[in-house]
């Protein structure tokens, strides 16, 4: 859950000291073997490499960033499911409406879940239905 309440904007240094940034940008998007292994060269010499990795790993989908390609990224991810920045909006807005006056019966309406669902989600935030009601 802390994750997904990560900051999502891109570091600033990636754009002022980044390798790539006077690089052909298509070799970064770019999906042939060449296209990597060049983007990955430049990637190799970088001094901000282990910031952008450590960035991308759980806010870039698409490209080569710090020497990886998204596939590399999942496996460093331990396979698990992209957090995209619609995905945290929507957790975000969910844990407001917990916290919120609204009924169990309006939120279990809004989330297609049964009522017992949403007593537990408030459990889990360490609510119960007379501290929101
Ligand atoms: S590590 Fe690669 S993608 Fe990231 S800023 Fe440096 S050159 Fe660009």
């Amino acid at each position: 859950m802390d994750d997904l309440l990560r900051p999502t904007a891109r570091p600033s240094e990636l754009d002022v000291s980044g390798a790539c940034r006077s690089q052909n940008p298509t070799w970064f998007d770019g999906e042939s073997l060449e296209a990597i292994q060049n983007a990955k060269k430049i990637c190799s010499a970088c001094p901000v490499r282990q910031m952008c990795l450590e960035w991308a790993i759980s806010n870039e989908p698409h490209g080569v960033w710090g020497e990886t390609t998204p596939k590399e990224r999942k496996k460093l991810r331990g396979g698990t499911h992209f957090v995209t920045l619609e995905d945290r909006m929507r957790e975000i807005e969910r844990i407001a409406d917990l916290r919120s006056s609204k009924t169990a019966v309006q939120l279990a309406a809004k989330y297609g879940k049964d009522q017992r669902t949403i007593f537990r989600w408030r459990a889990e935030l360490g609510l119960d239905e007379e501290q929101v009601a």
